[in-house]
């Protein structure tokens, strides 16, 4: 496959599937979520797609199709940053509950803007995921409802989720709901609103992290079996949670083992990898700049401006995008369920410097896909241009090299 796809088939063979379900969601008949053979979760076919259903599935696949945010259409009061994106308010956020801030992945925004939403009655559901209660490494889609406790679905899966899989059997049911997801399961719901009217009352909020990237199940599987526990013999595998940003934690009937998220994430000699799927490495949007509230850690800095990730209370950066995630955090704020404090942009930039390197390469990596003439998104509005300006010489040439030679060494697949 080369070039932009134009059937679900090749966004699959080229590399560009993020797992996120909707494609099942808008052709059951054809469509189911597997795990791969890699790991990963992919559409599988029953049936044969129809070149209607194909056009109409390319078009609102996130991994097909990434459309930032257009300035022609920018609401009053924000501000374009041509890194940052859509940037209306930037705050240090956590949950009031104790509970909930100790239990999530970080200071629990997420968490208590959809159980408000729910509890205020703004929505009949949330859409989210949480851990699979029958196979604690694996992750499942899950709709919240009102008198639900939405912490159940908190903290952060480190592995592939599709939360989509019940946007088209909510839409139908005529509910109106929230999606908590990742950047892309964002995109993809506005990719259907350009398909779908409902999309425009029926989905009023959508929530999402900053995000590094998925990796597939084997992570935690080596996870499990570096403590010498078989994937099968796991009955809890948390990635972090249960303090900030709390241990990745495997149990297996009463034995239990903690790492650190340092010793998960930064240890080069660990027998795993967070090895994240092929188009992961090439995202132009990891931080979510078509959501209403993009909700990334609020890392604590040391003297020298670098991050800690030393056990602490849990903050996140609440980072407001449109006008209605502005009215959302404010009447959170306001009914209880969120604390914040001041947050300066320089300290989000230190916070975040990673993804502020991954947008300025953006530009390289896809005209290494372009060079390489293997499967390419069409991606608008994510100021490519203005990336390739601000950049410096070296982190593009780094970038569009790094790019050639994974696809060279054969990364670019599923
Ligand atoms: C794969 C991945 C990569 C991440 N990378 C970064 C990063 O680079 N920088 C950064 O600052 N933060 C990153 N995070 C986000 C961070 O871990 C926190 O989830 C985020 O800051 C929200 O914190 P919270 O306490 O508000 O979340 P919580 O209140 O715990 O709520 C988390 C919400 O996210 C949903 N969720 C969890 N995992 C997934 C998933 N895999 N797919 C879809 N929805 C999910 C849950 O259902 C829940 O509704 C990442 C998270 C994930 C899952
Ligand atoms: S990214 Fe989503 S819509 Fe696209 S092929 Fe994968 S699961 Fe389907
Ligand atoms: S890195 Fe991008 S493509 Fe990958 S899961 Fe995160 S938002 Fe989706």
């Amino acid at each position: 496959m080369s070039g932009q796809p134009t059937t679900l088939q090749d966004v699959i063979d080229g590399g560009l599937c993020v797992g996120c379900g909707i494609c099942t969601s808008l052709a059951p008949a054809q469509l189911t979520m597997t795990l791969s053979d890699r790991g990963d979760l992919r559409p599988q076919f029953a049936e044969p797609l129809s070149p209607e259903q194909n056009a109409l599935l390319v078009d609102v696949c996130p991994g097909a199709t990434a459309i930032g945010p257009d300035p022609a259409t920018l609401e009053a009061g924000t501000t374009l940053d041509p890194i940052w994106g859509p940037l209306r308010g930037m705050q240090r956020g956590w949950a009031a509950d104790p509970q909930v801030r100790f239990t999530a992945a970080a200071g629990g925004v997420l968490t208590a803007l959809g159980q408000f939403l729910l509890d205020s009655g703004r929505v009949t559901a949330v859409l989210h995921v949480r851990t699979s209660p029958t196979q604690p490494m694996l992750t499942d889609a899950h709709i919240s409802r009102p008198g639900d406790s939405t912490l159940v679905a908190a903290q952060s899966r480190y592995g592939p989720a599709a939360p989509l899989v019940h946007v088209q059997q909510l839409l139908d049911a005529g509910e109106r709901f929230a999606v908590i997801g990742k950047p892309c399961d964002v995109t993809a719901i506005r990719n259907l609103a350009r398909h779908d009217v409902r999309v425009e009352t029926q989905i009023p909020y959508l929530l999402t992290i900053f995000c590094g990237g998925v990796p597939n199940v084997t992570t935690a599987e080596s996870i499990a079996k570096a403590h010498g526990i078989e994937p099968d013999e796991v009955t809890l595998f948390r990635f972090r949670g249960e303090g900030w940003p709390g241990p990745t934690r495997v149990e297996a009937g009463d034995q239990r083992f903690d790492i650190t998220y340092r010793q998960a994430w930064f240890d080069r000699d660990a027998p795993w990898r967070y090895d994240a799927q092929w188009r992961c490495k090439i995202c132009p949007d990891a931080i979510g700049e078509v959501a209403d509230v993009s909700v990334p850690d609020g890392w604590i800095l040391d003297a020298d401006g670098k991050t800690t990730h030393n056990e602490a209370p849990g903050v996140n950066i609440v980072v407001e995008r449109t006008a209605t995630g502005s009215e959302l955090v404010a009447a959170a704020i306001a009914a209880g369920y969120l604390e914040t404090a001041e947050c300066s942009y320089e300290d989000f930039e230190l916070m975040h410097h990673d993804h502020h390197n991954r947008r300025l390469g953006e530009p390289a990596r896809l005209a290494a896909l372009k060079e390489a003439g293997t499967g390419e998104p069409r991606v608008e509005h994510y100021r490519l241009e203005e990336m390739g300006e601000l950049a410096p010489a070296d982190l593009l040439a780094t970038q569009f090299e790094g790019t050639l030679d994974r696809i060279a060494r054969g990364q670019a697949v599923l």
